[in-house]
């Protein structure tokens, strides 16, 4: 049964009007069939209203900071969607374009529209401005967080330890699985169905991204398929060979002990909850699944209470909390050492042979080693001229390259960075009260020579 808190009625529902000629379930966050619990709600108000479902989704080739790689990556879980809806014998439609209206023209003689949460700006607006103009019942229903953002906490956190103690009292409760209820048109003939059967072609994402990416310059990874296929894969292999380790070795960026899952859980190609259940239920120590479900459910939860709740998440004044600013503003004119430009960091040809691996994997592999994007971002604040030139260029690259880039995750880290959901350390040149990090620490408790190595043989091989 899906959780009341994951529910929410706009205008006309329930009930409904009595008027339409089918349900629409609206996927845009969610972008997978199995676990998804705004398909489980639009499947069950079709078959009690006795209409047809159609599930639609808009590709917008203007997306904020969207490019091939991450097109490329969506349409490969998209590609997914269609076949397995197909198999439980309903039907989808892909549209490109503006998002409102063509959500509205989809809408136009539906009964019910039914759509999933999605916590950036844009993706808000986008509800609203549907919302807005709808005639029909809307819903909103929340199945990419585990505990639903508004239920978790009603206003910012101003650290993980607060949202950690509210979360993880209520982490059972939201252990709703999605059961899928089999679809009652399932099994209707075409002739008695005509206008619910889907019947457009198979979707093939290299050719769609390559035609609606508008930003063409970074090239799609060829090795990580996105899809739910293989993000219930890649799940299955980190809980059965990495997950016992990730307490002790998750920190080592040479350990590589790491799940992999933050481009599929960006896209929506994989539930949270069905990450926590699959965790809790393995053999692993208890503090390994412990030290997961902090990254997967904490962390990643204060990212989306972050930009849920701040508006300027993405902005230097609104993200830096006002004491990290005021003690950078204060150390503005302290000497720099390094100072580069966006160019020479986006072709990783700085002095710093650690940053310049990490920077590299990013860009070869579309992802980074979590402690190596702090590693990577403090050393931006340092060798840029100003905190707010430091903190465009680092969201800028972020988003660029990372696959899982443009997520709540990502704009939270890079606000991290700067202080955010942090505590003032002591003081020192450039950083002032914000935490620093040198090559030295990596040196220290990593043989981070093995990780440059294994980034500098990915390089040759391209
Ligand atoms: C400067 C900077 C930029 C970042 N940019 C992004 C980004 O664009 N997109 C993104 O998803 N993450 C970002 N992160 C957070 C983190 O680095 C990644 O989520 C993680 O490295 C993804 O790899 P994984 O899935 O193998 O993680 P695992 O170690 O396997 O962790 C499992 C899951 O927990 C969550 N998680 C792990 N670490 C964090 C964290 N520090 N904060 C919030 N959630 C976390 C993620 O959802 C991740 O998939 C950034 C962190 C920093 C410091």
């Amino acid at each position: 049964m899906i959780h009341p808190d994951r529910i929410r009625h706009y205008h006309g529902a329930p009930p409904i009007s009595g008027k339409g000629r089918y349900v629409c379930y609206w996927m845009q966050q969610a972008q997978r069939v199995e676990d998804n619990h705004a398909l489980c709600f639009a499947i069950e108000k079709a078959n009690e209203l006795k209409l047809p479902l159609k599930v639609a989704f808009v590709l917008t080739p203007d997306f904020p900071e969207a490019n091939l790689r991450h097109y490329r990556f969506m349409l490969d879980g998209i590609a997914d969607v269609q076949r397995l809806l197909a198999q439980k014998g309903i039907p989808f439609v892909l549209e490109t374009g503006d998002m409102t209206a063509s959500i509205l023209a989809l809408a136009r003689q539906a009964a019910w529209v039914v759509t999933d949460a999605g916590y950036l700006r844009i993706q808000r607006q986008w509800r609203e401005a549907v919302a807005k103009k709808l005639t029909c019942a809307f819903t909103i229903v929340e199945s990419d967080c585990m505990v639903p953002v508004a239920a978790a906490y009603p206003k910012e956190a101003v650290g993980a330890r607060v949202l950690r103690s509210k979360i993880m009292k209520k982490l059972d409760v939201y252990l709703d699985l999605v059961v899928l209820p089999e679809y009652w048109m399932k099994n209707a003939t075409l002739s008695n169905a005509a206008h619910t059967v889907d019947t457009s072609p198979p979707i093939q994402p290299e050719k769609l991204a390559a035609r609606a990416a508008a930003i063409k310059t970074v090239s799609p990874v060829a090795d990580f398929a996105g899809g739910e296929s293989a993000a219930a894969e890649r799940l299955k292999q980190f809980v059965s060979a990495a997950l016992s380790d990730y307490g002790i070795l998750a920190r080592d960026p040479v350990a590589q002990c790491r799940s992999d899952l933050s481009a599929h859980l960006h896209f929506g190609q994989i539930s949270p909850v069905a990450v926590v259940h699959a965790v809790r239920e393995s053999d692993a120590p208890e503090a390994a699944k412990a030290a997961f479900i902090e990254q997967v459910v904490v962390r990643r939860e204060l990212a989306v209470n972050f930009v849920y709740y701040n508006t300027g998440y993405d902005r230097y004044d609104g993200a830096v909390p006002a004491w990290a600013r005021q003690t950078l503003t204060d150390h503005q004119k302290d000497r720099r050492p390094y100072l580069y430009g966006p160019e020479a960091l986006e072709r990783a040809e700085t002095h710093d042979p650690y940053w310049n691996a990490a920077q590299m994997e990013m860009v070869i592999t579309g992802r980074m080693h979590n402690y190596m994007r702090m590693y990577w971002g403090k050393k931006i604040i340092e060798w840029s001229p100003s905190p707010e030139a430091a903190f465009e260029i680092m969201l800028a690259l972020n988003n660029r390259y990372e696959i899982d880039g443009r997520d709540p995750n990502g704009f939270t880290g890079v606000a991290w960075c700067f202080g955010r959901h942090d505590r003032p350390w002591a003081e020192r040149p450039v950083f002032g009260k914000i935490r620093y990090m040198n090559a030295a620490g990596l040196e220290r408790k990593f043989k981070i020579s093995r990780y440059v190595e294994r980034i500098r043989r990915l390089g040759n091989n391209i």
